[in-house]
């Protein structure tokens, strides 16, 4: 639950950013894209679409990858800015859902629905683990991304995503928060499926005032197609760091060198949504 005072505080921040100038960031600033980002019910009060948008435009954002429980939040951004918004869907219909959705089939027949109705790239963020993986609604799940040629968005432990990959070698997974693995699991995996792709939403271990760390140099260097950034705004009180975020994420991948900086910053997640959208 939100207190009063946080609420105070996010409605002084959004206003301020409602009315501050985009001049501001005049300078050059390196493009993002930000593949991790929520809009859900409960941000949806506080943080109108026109600001929510707002926000990611002032963050520097050339897209964002949004799911939200429910999809409702995604279509309302989706609709307010089609240029900015990657729209993902998400198989919650409310917060709380992420530890027994997958046993829930009536969350079939919602996303078969919604994805015969509206444009998505991918299915997820979704939360299963292990054996979690293998069960019937997950099945269907897998089987629905391959039939639509879009992606799979999972926070999962390695062992869910091989599973994944198990039931479609072809998926094409974005290993949400890159399984809170390190950069040495993280490679394994990543040589091990050449359809993986990584976020490191809500993740700072791999960098610390603008210098990348050199273990996780390495897998950034070793697999620079692979990587993407996010911020993952997953109660409405992240929102606060979408624009902070941006500018660290900018901060170290100047360490980087520039192609591969680029690369993780935008160009992997572009290639990913212009995949999965038949762009
Ligand atoms: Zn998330």
């Amino acid at each position: 639950m939100l207190k009063l005072t946080n609420i105070r505080k996010l409605l002084g921040l959004f206003i301020s950013i409602l009315f501050f100038s985009s001049s501001v960031y005049a300078e050059e600033r390196r493009l993002l894209i930000d593949a991790h980002i929520h809009y859900s019910h409960d941000a949806w009060d506080m943080l109108p679409p026109k600001v929510a948008i707002k926000v990611l435009r002032d963050a520097g954002l050339k897209n964002a990858f949004v799911s939200s429980s429910s999809d409702k939040g995604t279509q309302l951004l989706y609709n307010e800015a089609p240029d900015l918004i990657v729209p993902v869907l998400r198989p919650y219909r409310k917060r709380g859902e992420l530890s027994t959705w997958f046993l829930d089939e009536s969350v079939i027949e919602m996303i078969e629905g919604r994805l015969s109705k509206y444009t998505f790239a991918g299915i997820g963020e979704f939360h299963i683990f292990g054996e979690d993986a293998n069960v019937p609604v997950m099945k269907r799940v897998v089987a629905l991304a391959k039939e639509y040629g879009i992606f799979l968005h999972a926070h999962s432990d390695a062992e869910a995503v091989e599973n994944i990959f198990r039931q479609n070698p072809e998926a094409m997974v974005l290993w949400a928060h890159s399984g809170f693995e390190g950069p040495g699991k993280i490679s394994e995996m990543l040589a091990k499926y050449p359809n993986l792709r990584a976020d490191l939403a809500f993740r700072n271990e791999h960098a610390d005032s603008g210098k990348v760390d050199e273990a996780w140099r390495k897998l950034f260097l070793a697999f620079p197609n692979r990587i993407m950034i996010g911020t993952d705004t997953y109660t409405p009180e992240r929102w606060y760091y979408v624009i902070d975020h941006a500018n660290w994420t900018r901060n170290w991948l100047r360490d980087l060198p520039s192609e591969v900086a680029d690369k993780i910053a935008y160009k992997n997640a572009q290639k990913l949504a212009d995949w999965a959208l038949k762009k």
